[in-house]
């Protein structure tokens, strides 16, 4: 089951310069930063009510936010939609013929268990499902 928006992620060059920015669109200090190995990413959240923004900077030079910045700039990179059981969402999709980027869950940050659909077969959309760790 899908349950919210958990967060919509933002591919920035610097963590630094776009945290001082989205300080001030949402008067808060700036979040603390989390290291995700697995993404070759360094990233920061801004709560926003029940979800938040994600800002996410490219740690090396060949990490898929570094190849979206170099072909698209900065910018909205996905919508992440929290679910209950994420390997139960990912065989429901691919069912319905769903392509993954990866369909065996990741760590992702946060505390959570991540896995993205691929853009080809949502629309252009990079959607990340998100189960939180238990
Ligand atoms: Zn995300």
């Amino acid at each position: 089951m899908i349950k919210r928006i958990n967060h919509i992620g933002v591919a920035v060059k610097s963590l630094g310069l776009s945290s001082d920015l989205f300080a001030k669109i949402f008067e808060q200090p700036h979040p603390h930063t989390e290291n995700v190995p697995q993404q070759n990413a360094t990233i920061a959240f801004f709560p926003v009510g029940e979800s938040s923004i994600e800002l996410i900077e490219s740690a090396t030079q060949d990490s898929s936010i570094s190849k979206f910045i170099d072909k698209r700039g900065e910018g909205i990179h996905h919508i992440c939609l929290e679910v209950d059981d994420i390997k139960k969402e990912i065989e429901r999709l691919k069912k319905h013929g769903f392509q993954f980027v990866n369909d065996h869950p990741d760590e992702g940050g946060d505390g959570y268990l991540v896995a993205f659909l691929h853009p080809k077969s949502t629309n252009g959309v990079l959607i990340e499902l998100a189960e939180k760790m238990k």
